[in-house]
C-alpha cells in the first residue's frame, strides 16, 4: 500500500440491485413501480433555459408541496436527492455520540454501510423468528435508531403503537423512520412527530410515486431537527436538489388521483401474486410494500435468482445468512407477474423431476 493510501477514508460500499443494459427484461429486482409517473409530471412543460441559473437552494416550491401535502409546516419538511442523500445526512446531522446507534440485523443494507463509513457505532438488532423487529430491543441507552417500516427486504410493517413505543422511551436520541414503502399498506408515523420533538419521518418519491430516476426524497419532523439537518446540507451543497426535480415533484403531489390509483393497482397485483406463489408451495412474509419476500422449501433461492436471470426476469436475492434462501421480488404490472409465474411453474416442474 502506498505511503497516501494509508490515510485515505476506505469504505466498503453499497451494492445497489442490477440495472441490465440488455432490453425486454422483467426488471423486478429494485422494487421501483411498474406505472409511469402522473401524467401531469409527464405534461409539464419546463424552462430548460432557466437551467443557466442555479435552483432555488431552499427547494421552496417543493417543500411548499410536501408541506402543505402533508399539513405541516414547510419548516417541517427537508428534502433530498433521494431518501439515500436525506438519511445520509441524517446520519450526519444526529448519529454524532459515542454511544451505539440501533437498526435491524435484517433491513436496509444502506444503513451499516453510513455507520462504517462515517466511523458511527452500531448494533443489529436480530429480528425474531417471523422476522418481526423486537421493540424492547431498542428501549436502552442508544445513540440513535433507524429502521424502516414497513421493513426491508421482509416488507412486514407495524403499527403506530409500536413506533410509538420506542419513540416515547427514547427521548434521549434521534428516532428515524424509513417510510420509503408506507404508501403501499404500512402505517405512518407522522401523527407522533407534533408530540415528539425527536422523531424524523423519512419519505421518497422513488417507490410509490414512480419517480426513482428524478431523485427526490425527504423528512419530516420538528422544525428544530430539519434546521440541524438543513445546516449539515448547507455545509455540503446548497444546491442539492435540480429544477426538474423541484418543479416535476410538485406536479406529482397535485395529482393525488392517479398516485392513489397506481398505488392500489401494485397492492392488488401484490395480493393475487401472494396467492399465486403459495399454491406453488412457497413461503410469503406479509407484505405492506411494493415486493415479496419468499421462501421455498425444496428449491434454493440462489438458484431461482439465477435461472430467472438466464430467462432475463430479474429479482433480487441476499447472500447475508438468514435470508439467503429468499428471494425480494418487486410486484410489476400483471403481465409481468404472470410471465414470472410460469417461469416458476416450469422450473419446479424441472426441479421435481431432478
Ligand atoms: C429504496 C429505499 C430507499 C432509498 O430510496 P431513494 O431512491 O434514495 O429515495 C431508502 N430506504 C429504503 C428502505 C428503501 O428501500
Amino acid at each position: 500500500m502506498s505511503e497516501w493510501e494509508k490515510n485515505i477514508r476506505k469504505t466498503i460500499p453499497y451494492v445497489p440491485g442490477e440495472q441490465p443494459k440488455v432490453k425486454d427484461v422483467i426488471k423486478l429486482n429494485t422494487n421501483e413501480n411498474p406505472y409511469p409517473p402522473s401524467p401531469k409530471v409527464l405534461a409539464k412543460n419546463l424552462d430548460m433555459k432557466s437551467l443557466r441559473l442555479y435552483p432555488d437552494p431552499a427547494a421552496s416550491l417543493l417543500v411548499n408541496a410536501i408541506a402543505e401535502y402533508h399539513c405541516v409546516k414547510p419548516g417541517q419538511v427537508f428534502v433530498g436527492v433521494g431518501s439515500d442523500d436525506v438519511i445520509a445526512m441524517s446520519f450526519i446531522t444526529f448519529f454524532n455520540s459515542e454511544k451505539e446507534i440501533l437498526f435491524p440485523d435484517i433491513t436496509y443494507s444502506f444503513y451499516d454501510v453510513w455507520a462504517e463509513m462515517l466511523k458511527i457505532p452500531f448494533k443489529r438488532m436480530p429480528v425474531n423468528s417471523d422476522f418481526r423487529i423486537v421493540k424492547e430491543d431498542y428501549i436502552c441507552d442508544n445513540g440513535g435508531i433507524i429502521f424502516p417500516n414497513p421493513n426491508a427486504p421482509t416488507g412486514i410493517s407495524e403499527g403506530l403503537d409500536f413506533i410509538e413505543e420506542i419513540v416515547k422511551n427514547n427521548t434521549k436520541s434521534v428516532v428515524i423512520i424509513d417510510e420509503a414503502y408506507v404508501d403501499f399498506g404500512g402505517e405512518t408515523a407522522l401523527p407522533l412527530i407534533e408530540k415528539y420533538d425527536n422523531l424524523l419521518v423519512v419519505r421518497t418519491f422513488s417507490k410509490s410515486r414512480s419517480m426513482a430516476g428524478i431523485r427526490i426524497g425527504y423528512a419530516i419532523g420538528n422544525e428544530k431537527l430539519i434546521k440541524y439537518l438543513s445546516d449539515i446540507k448547507y455545509s455540503f451543497n446548497s444546491y442539492t436538489m435540480n429544477m426538474p426535480s423541484i418543479i416535476l415533484g410538485a406536479e406529482s403531489l397535485a395529482d393525488d388521483e392517479y398516485f392513489k390509483e397506481t398505488v392500489k393497482k401494485v397492492v392488488i397485483t401484490r395480493e393475487w401474486f401472494t396467492d399465486e406463489v403459495k399454491k406453488l408451495g412457497f413461503t410469503v412474509l406479509p407484505s405492506s410494500a411494493n415486493f415479496v419476500f419468499m421462501s421455498h422449501e425444496k428449491a434454493p433461492a440462489e438458484d431461482i435468482f439465477k435461472a430467472a436471470r438466464e430467462k432475463r426476469i430479474f429479482v433480487r436475492h441476499f447472500s447475508s445468512d438468514r435470508i439467503k434462501n429468499y428471494l425480494r421480488v418487486t410486484i410489476g404490472t400483471d403481465d409481468e407477474m404472470k410471465v414470472f409465474l410460469e417461469f416458476l411453474k416450469e422450473y419446479l416442474n424441472g426441479y421435481a423431476l431432478n
